[in-house]
């Protein structure tokens, strides 16, 4: 399974963007963000227009993934109970995104977010598809249901089984603190995605280890994990992952950012990519690790992975 098809950048058109010092030359070359979250993807600037007020800035690490969600809970949060303030929030990540080339983004929607806004699933969705058509010229959304894992799968069912047939979605994610809930639980989400067509994902190997993350492959069948940097403390995972192609999409900032990796030296997307894994990027949530796509591959290179890695990553768009 090639999880979503997405493509390489060749080495050559790499090395050239990169000697560009301005930047203009990643920033030209067509990308993919395929790990990020819509509503965080947008400038913090974005929640304070729809808020009316300054916010304190995200701090540059938090103390562990409590603090985060605080921080998330407090701040940001409430910029999502509107319709409209969704809209700003989503249309300012897309427009975001486009601007520093990227062509190609699995972008994820709270399942949550009808009843956080008291609106039906159904506006929800319009509102996706407009912005979706909108950005279409620039960008390439491939809308994501996100599922929270810490709320009871029941009280989602019916707006998921919404959100599936309205034929807008891609994919589906489940994300939130991957030591909570139970993933027998989740999957029949899993099987109607399957029936529907939809690419199967879910976070894991993020604040779990390696047995978490193998369980997450064989009980919902995913395509694709979301960080799954926990895979290097597992040989036989690791190899695992290289002979079937599950793909994981890795997010340097965030990990740094939450404490899971020490440096972009050290982090481990280096021991993925040598043992053969599938790995793509994505920026996670762009509102609080403030690193775009770019700034993603740039530090990467500069961390001392060469072109000849770099050229490894699935960095382009589906061909
Ligand atoms: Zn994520």
């Amino acid at each position: 399974m090639q999880g979503i098809g997405l493509t390489r950048i060749p080495e050559a058109r790499l090395a050239e963007a990169l000697a560009e010092a301005t930047g203009a030359g990643l920033r030209a070359l067509p990308k993919a963000d395929v790990h990020c979250h819509a509503l965080l993807n947008a400038p913090l600037a974005a929640y304070e227009k729809v808020l009316g007020q300054k916010l304190p800035r995200p701090p540059a690490r938090f103390g562990d993934f409590a603090e985060f969600g605080e921080y998330l809970a407090a701040n940001l949060f409430p910029a999502t109970r509107t319709l409209d303030g969704m809209r700003v929030l989503v249309r300012a990540g897309l427009e975001r995104m486009a601007d520093e080339g990227v062509v190609y983004a699995e972008a994820s929607i709270d399942l949550l977010l009808p009843v956080h806004i008291g609106a039906p699933a159904a506006a929800v969705v319009e509102l996706v598809a407009e912005e979706s058509a909108r950005i279409a010229p620039r960008l390439r959304w491939a809308p994501e249901i996100g599922i929270n894992r810490r709320i009871p799968p029941e009280r989602l069912w019916p707006s998921f089984v919404a959100h599936v047939q309205s034929g807008v979605f891609r994919s589906i994610d489940l994300y939130d603190d991957e030591r909570s809930g139970d993933l027998r639980d989740i999957a029949r989400f899993y099987r109607l995605a399957r029936e529907h067509g939809l690419v199967l994902k879910a976070h894991a190997g993020e604040l779990c280890g390696p047995e978490r993350m193998r369980k997450t492959i064989e009980v919902l069948g995913v395509d694709v994990i979301q960080h799954g940097i926990a895979a290097v403390g597992d040989p036989r995972l690791l190899d695992d992952l290289a002979a079937s192609g599950i793909q994981l999409n890795v997010a340097p900032a965030s990990n740094i950012a939450l404490g899971l990796a020490a440096s972009y030296e050290q982090h481990p997307i280096h021991t993925l990519l040598a043992a053969g894994v599938n790995v793509a990027l994505g920026t996670d949530d762009f509102t609080l690790f403030g690193a775009g796509l770019c700034d993603e591959i740039l530090r990467l290179h500069r961390a001392g992975m060469p072109v000849s890695e770099l050229a490894k990553l699935r960095l382009g768009p589906p061909g």
